[in-house]
């Protein structure tokens, strides 16, 4: 069965749970209504469905290819013409200001087309992934001229953008970068170095292609703090945003890789080539994270979206491969055997994936809800708080829908026995494609490292006391019978939390390796108290559309999935909140030559 896009799920959780029309007083949101929603994203269901993710393993099998002599890539067979088809209808622009030429409609909104776009094709979707990014990055620091020059082509997907920050000697540590900048004397940079594994640093959509790249001016300090962000077009565009002459840097090269084949990962020479400062000298690793932040909340869509895929492809196949006989007698008498799908170890792993795909949509729908609210509240305490939601849940989501999208992905596979393992199921391609997730915009070991280094100490834990405080508040809100086991579950996690939190006050700043130790089990004790609110939440919406009398199974379903949730899988914060609490000592006594 091919890719569905989840249209109920994404209109459930925009109407019901996070009531988008209570928040009429944003920007854009007045115009989505209900109607234009459902409209909207039926829309686009029918373009990832049948553009996009016809093209999935067609990507997958071609790749990129690159000819060395014009330093030109190839993408896989129909992406060019679906890239044009998809600039064609907006959907790049969907949230974008209309002050750059996008239709202004909420992020949350836009959410819902990425993570179809990439359920549907990862490789594909990373192309104007990295270009948004680009955006964002020029709308935060650029300056009026560079807003008017490359915003709207940036925004629309004209151009596309890329982002160039790793070279072969660094990733995590950029401040181990050696690509050099010096003044060109005419208010331009040039730039000399190496960049490697650049997405999309090249291909064959669009007639310009802008690469932001980190790099040290003459003189700046080592480290991270000598470093500056640069806007380096492929063709340097004249003032009415004509490309002209084409730039000193090319595409040396392709890397091959497990998984994302359609998409074009390139090893990047810089000879000379012209570049323009974006914001201050020497303040590139500021803005790059504020850029990353957004990135990262892209990456979780992808971990969110091969999830969906690949749980969606698992459970149409056991529902049609016939293997032995249910335990409790036979379902399909009539057949040579039942469908696997009556096996309570494959009901485990198909429940366990929606449990975790349903809980984890509604936590990133809500963070960039949040994102939303930052942007286009009036209210300063307001933007605050929001924006306080986004800062701590971004390296949360990130991490553990990445993490968890790969186990979903193992599970599918698992779920086809041998099958999966073959290339006549997507099952492998899941797997491979939604790998990278756990590793690129700051590996999964780092986002951890973010969450309890810096988000979580952040003005005086400001952000965490007030999440706190909004699942206290939540649980302590009158709920119906079907509602309460959800209640008293997040009251627990809460208290988890908590207690997990306030180990962490204590012990890690006294000991930075005890608090890098339990840095990943403390961001899973987070990411599960935050599905456990979303839980409720969506309990709750549930459970009020049954009792006004709507007889649709799928509100009886959720709340089925969500007692699994309960049941079956919250219990691991606990054992999280145990590992934890054991400090550095079992991680790090075993000396580096034992290893
Ligand atoms: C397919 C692909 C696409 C990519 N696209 C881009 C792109 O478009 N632009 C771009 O600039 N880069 C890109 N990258 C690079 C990517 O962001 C890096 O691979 C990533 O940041 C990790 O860096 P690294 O590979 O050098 O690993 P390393 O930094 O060498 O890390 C190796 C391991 O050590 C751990 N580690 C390292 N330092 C620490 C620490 N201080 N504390 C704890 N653990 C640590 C890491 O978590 C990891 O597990 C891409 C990479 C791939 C494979």
């Amino acid at each position: 069965m091919a890719y569905k896009a989840p249209v109920k799920e994404h209109l459930f959780l925009l109407n019901e749970v996070l009531n988008l029309q209570s928040h009429a007083n944003l920007p854009g949101f007045a115009d989505a209504t209900p109607e234009l929603m459902s409209q909207l994203l039926e829309e686009a269901a029918r373009f990832c469905e049948g553009v996009l993710e016809p093209l999935n393993a067609v990507g997958d099998k071609e790749g990129c290819r690159h000819d060395p002599a014009t330093a030109a890539v190839k993408t896989p067979t129909g992406f060019a013409e679906a890239y044009r088809t998809m600039v064609e209808a907006g959907w790049s622009a969907l949230s974008v200001d209309p002050r750059w030429g996008g239709q202004g409609l909420p992020g949350v909104l836009n959410l819902a087309f990425n993570e179809m776009a990439s359920s549907a094709n990862m490789a594909f979707a990373m192309y104007p992934g990295l270009t948004h990014g680009a955006f964002s990055a020029i709308l935060e620091a650029g300056d009026e001229a560079q807003k008017a020059l490359y915003l709207p082509r940036l925004a629309t997907g004209e151009w596309a953008g890329a982002m160039n920050l790793t070279e072969p000697q660094c990733g995590t540590d950029l401040g181990l970068i050696r690509s050099k900048a010096v003044k060109a004397g005419d208010g331009s940079w040039k730039i000399t170095g190496e960049k490697i594994w650049i997405s999309g640093g090249e291909q064959d959509f669009t007639p310009n292609l802008v690469h932001l790249v980190l790099a040290r001016t003459e003189g700046a300090p080592a480290g991270t703090r000598g470093l500056s962000r640069f806007i380096t077009p492929k063709f340097i565009p004249g003032q009415d945003g004509t490309p002209g002459a084409r730039n000193g840097f090319r595409c040396v090269g392709l890397e091959e890789k497990r998984g994302i084949h359609g998409n074009a990962t390139c090893f990047m020479s810089y000879e000379g080539a012209t570049g323009f400062l974006l914001g201050e000298e020497t303040k590139g690793l500021r803005l790059m994270f504020v850029m990353m932040n957004e990135a990262r909340l892209g990456v979780a869509v992808q971990g969110l979206a091969q999830a969906e895929a690949a749980y969606q492809a698992a459970a149409a196949f056991a529902r049609d491969r016939l293997q032995g006989r249910a335990l409790t007698g036979p379902k399909n008498p009539d057949g040579p055997a039942d469908p696997i799908i009556v096996h309570p170890d494959v009901r485990r792993m198909l429940m366990d994936s929606r449990a975790v795909i349903e809980g984890g949509r509604a936590l990133l729908f809500w963070t960039i809800l949040h994102q939303d609210i930052e942007r286009g509240a009036t209210d300063e305490d307001e933007r605050i708080r929001a924006d306080d939601v986004v800062q701590l849940l971004t390296p949360v989501v990130k991490s553990f829908l990445t993490d968890r999208g790969f186990k979903v992905c193992s599970d599918a596979l698992q779920v086809h026995g041998g099958s999966g393992y073959t290339t006549h199921f997507p099952a492998a391609q899941y797997l491979r494609d939604s790998r990278i997730a756990m590793i690129y915009e700051g590996t999964n070991g780092i986002q951890a490292l973010d969450l309890v280094g810096r988000k979580l100490p952040a003005h005086g834990g400001r952000a965490m006391m007030a999440f706190l405080a909004e699942l206290d508040a939540y649980a302590a809100e009158p709920a119906d019978e079907a509602v309460r086991p959800f209640v008293e579950a997040l009251k627990s996690a809460k208290a988890q939390l908590q207690e997990a939190s306030l180990w962490l006050m204590q012990n890690g700043v006294a000991d930075p390796d005890a608090a890098a130790a339990a840095s990943h089990d403390y961001l899973n004790v987070v990411a599960l108290a935050g599905l456990a609110y979303m839980w409720a939440r969506m309990a709750k919406a549930a459970q009020a559309r049954i009792v006004a009398g709507d007889a649709d199974p799928y509100y009886a379903n959720k709340l089925i999935t969500g007692r699994y949730f309960l049941e079956r899988i919250l219990p691991e914060a606990g054992a999280h909140l145990a590992k934890l609490k054991t400090g550095a000592a079992p991680v790090m006594a075993l000396a580096a030559e034992a290893f």
